[in-house]
C-alpha cells in the first residue's frame, strides 16, 4: 500500500528539520502511483501531486508523526478538500414540485438509483413520483415499475399500447401529474447508451429543456475508471449537470473516478450508491472516499491516535516540569497570581460575555490587596529563598515580614498556600488530572 511504500521512502528521515527536496520528489512519485492505481485520470494526478509537493515543501517535520504518516495526512487532507469538503445538499424548488433528472450511460445504475433516491426522499418526509422516460429499451419502463413497487413509490409512465411514447412529452406530463396528485419531488429516469452518442444527448437535452429540473444528476459507475473523465465531459457539454452520483461502490473500484470527475468538471459528488439493495445509498462522504482512494483507513486512524497521544504527552511533560524537582518556585507562584490579577481587571468585560458569568463571580471575590501583599512578601525574599522556600526558617520569616510590612503569620500563610499549589500541580502531572492517557496504539 501507499503507506508501506512511503514508510520505505522515509526510513531515514525521522528527526530531520524539514522534508528535503529529494524526499518530497520520492513521495510525489509514490503518491502518483497510488492515485493511478486508484484509476484517477492522469492530468488530475499531475495537478494533485504538484499541489502536494508544494505543500510538503513548507512543512516542518512533525514531532508527533513520522514523515510517512505526515505525508499521508497531507495527502488525505488535500483529497478531502478537493472531493468537496462538506457534502452539498439537494436543492428543492421554492414552489411546485422539485424536479430531479438523472442522466448517464446505459448500465450506470440510473433506474436503480431512481428508486433508491425515491426511498431516501420518502424517509425524509417527501412524497416522490418516479417518471419513466427511458422508452428506448423494451424492458426499461417495467424495470422502473418493479423498483418503484419495492420502495412503495408510484411510477408515471406512458400507457401501454399507446404507441411508443415520446420521452419529452412524458416528462412534461409528469410535472402536471405530480401537481395534481400532490407529489413534491419528481424523479425523471432517462435513457442511456453504452457509449456517448449524439441522439441520446439530444434527447436528454430536450427533456431538460422541457422540465427545467432543479437538479440534473450525472450518474456514473465507479468501475468505469479512466473513462470517467471523458464520459463526464461529454455529459457536461451535451446535457449539463449539477451534481454527480457514484454507483457500484460495493465493487472493488477504489473510487478514483470521484476525484477525476470532481477535479475536471468542478461538480460535486452528492450521493454514493453501493449495492443492489434499495437502502444501499447514502450522501457522499468526502473523507470516506479519500480513505478509499488512498486505501488506508487504518493508517488514518493511527495518525489521529498518534497525534492525540503526542498532545497528551506534551501536556503531561509541561505539568511535570512545572511541579517536579523543585522547578515550581515562589517566583512562578507570584507570576501566576499576577496573571490572575490581569484576568480580574477584565472581570467587568468578561461579565458581559455570554457564559462568562461564573468566572466573573470567582474573579470578583479575588482580593486585589491580597495579591499586593503576596507580591510584597515574595519580593522581600532572597532569590535563594524564592527557589527553595524550605530555607525560610524562623529568623528569615521575621526578616521577610518586616521587609514587606506584613505579619509573620502572613508569611506563614503564603508559604502554606504555595505548598498547596505545588502539591496540586504535582497531582496533575502524576496522572489523574489528565484523563484518557491510554497506552500507545499500534
Ligand atoms: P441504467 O441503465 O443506468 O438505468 O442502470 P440500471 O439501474 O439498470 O443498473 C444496471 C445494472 O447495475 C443492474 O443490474 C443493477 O442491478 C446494477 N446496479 C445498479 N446500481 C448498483 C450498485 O450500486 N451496486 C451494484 N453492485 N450493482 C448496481
Ligand atoms: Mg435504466
Amino acid at each position: 500500500t501507499l503507506s508501506d511504500r512511503l514508510a520505505d521512502t522515509f526510513k531515514n528521515l525521522r528527526g530531520k528539520g524539514r522534508l528535503s527536496e529529494a524526499d518530497i520528489d520520492a513521495t510525489a512519485r509514490e503518491i502518483r502511483i497510488a492515485l493511478l492505481e486508484a484509476d484517477v485520470a492522469l492530468p488530475v494526478v499531475k495537478e494533485f501531486t504538484a499541489a502536494i509537493k508544494e505543500r510538503a515543501r513548507g512543512e516542518e517535520v512533525s514531532q508527533a508523526l513520522n514523515p510517512a504518516q505526515q505525508i499521508v495526512k497531507i495527502v488525505n487532507e488535500e483529497l478531502v478538500e478537493i472531493l468537496g469538503g462538506e457534502t452539498r445538499r439537494l436543492r428543492y424548488a421554492k414552489t411546485g414540485p422539485t424536479v430531479i433528472m438523472l442522466a448517464g450511460l446505459q448500465g450506470a445504475g440510473k433506474t436503480t438509483l431512481a428508486a433508491k433516491l425515491a426511498l431516501w426522499l420518502k424517509e425524509q418526509g417527501k412524497s416522490p413520483l418516479l417518471v419513466a422516460c427511458d422508452l428506448q429499451r423494451p424492458n426499461a419502463v417495467n424495470q422502473l415499475q418493479v423498483n418503484g413497487e419495492r420502495v412503495g413509490v408510484p411510477v408515471f409512465a406512458p400507457e401501454p399500447g399507446n404507441g411508443v411514447g415520446n420521452p419529452v412529452a412524458v416528462a412534461q406530463a409528469s410535472i402536471e401529474e405530480a401537481k395534481r396528485t400532490l407529489h413534491d419531488v419528481v424523479i425523471v429516469d432517462t435513457a442511456g447508451r453504452l457509449g456517448v452518442d449524439a441522439e441520446m444527448m439530444q434527447q436528454a437535452k430536450d427533456i431538460r429543456a422541457a422540465v427545467n429540473p432543479d437538479e440534473v444528476l450525472f450518474v456514473v459507475d465507479a468501475m468505469i475508471g479512466q473513462d470517467a473523465v471523458n464520459t463526464a465531459l461529454a455529459f457536461q457539454e451535451g446535457v449539463g449537470f449539477d451534481g454527480v452520483v457514484l454507483t457500484k461502490l460495493d465493487g472493488d473500484a477504489r473510487g478514483g473516478a470521484a476525484l477525476s470527475i470532481r477535479s475536471i468538471t468542478g461538480k460535486p459528488v452528492m450521493f454514493a450508491s453501493a449495492g443492489e439493495k434499495m437502502t444501499d445509498f447514502d450522501l457522499f462522504h468526502p473523507d470516506r472516499m479519500a480513505g478509499r482512494i488512498l486505501d488506508m483507513g487504518d493508517m488514518l486512524t493511527l495518525i489521529e491516535q498518534a497525534e492525540k497521544v503526542f498532545d497528551q504527552e506534551q501536556a503531561a511533560k509541561a505539568a511535570e516540569k512545572l511541579a517536579g524537582k523543585g522547578d515550581f518556585t515562589l517566583d512562578d507562584f507570584l507570576q501566576q497570581m499576577q496573571q490572575i490579577r490581569k484576568l480580574g481587571s477584565m472581570s467587568k468585560i468578561m461579565g458581559m460575555l455570554p457564559g462568562m458569568g461564573q468566572f466573573k463571580d470567582a474573579l470578583a471575590n479575588f482580593d486585589e490587596r491580597e495579591i499586593d501583599r503576596i507580591q510584597a512578601i515574595i519580593q522581600s525574599m532572597t532569590p535563594a529563598e524564592r527557589d527553595n522556600p524550605k530555607l525560610i526558617d524562623g529568623s528569615r520569616r521575621l526578616r521577610i515580614s518586616k521587609g514587606s510590612g506584613t505579619q509573620v503569620s502572613d508569611v506563614n500563610q503564603l508559604v502554606d498556600r504555595f505548598n498547596e499549589a505545588k502539591k496540586m500541580m504535582l497531582q496533575l502531572a502524576k496522572g489523574g488530572g489528565l484523563p484518557g492517557m491510554g497506552p500507545m496504539p499500534g
